[in-house]
């Protein structure tokens, strides 16, 4: 079994605070967020980075993170204000949970620099 946080939560073996839950996706808040608003869509299924993601046929899966993404900027007001998505990849991308998520943030205006 894999033991990253990520698949923790979505087997209840560690609380998190969830926004958003279905089968396939969980959009949870981030512990330590970054903005007002900073939720992770997670899929339910462990998949270790993006380049294993795409080594399976999951087209539609990816295409419901994004849609998940959707439901969440509603459901929490962001909509027209607008968010930024963002998805860290391998060391050089600064990614430290070893399951694929998307951050999405928000609830402020966001600074011009995605780079530090
Ligand atoms: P990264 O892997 O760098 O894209 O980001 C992983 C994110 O997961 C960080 O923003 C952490 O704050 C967040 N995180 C780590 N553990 C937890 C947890 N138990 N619940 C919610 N968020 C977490």
């Amino acid at each position: 079994m894999i033991d990253d946080v990520f698949c923790k939560i979505v087997q209840g073996q560690i609380r998190a605070d969830v926004v958003y839950q279905d089968e396939d996706v969980w959009a949870i808040k981030d512990i330590n967020p970054q903005a007002p608003i900073h939720i992770l869509i997670i899929p339910t299924k462990h998949f270790t980075s993006l380049e294993d993601f795409m080594d399976g046929n999951n087209d539609v899966l990816l295409g419901k993170l994004m849609a998940v993404a959707h439901k969440v900027a509603h459901q929490l007001g962001v909509a027209d204000d607008g968010y930024r998505l963002i998805m860290n990849e391998g060391e050089n991308g600064g990614k430290l949970v070893p399951h694929l998520h998307i951050h999405f943030l928000g609830g402020k205006k966001l600074g011009p620099k995605m780079v530090r």
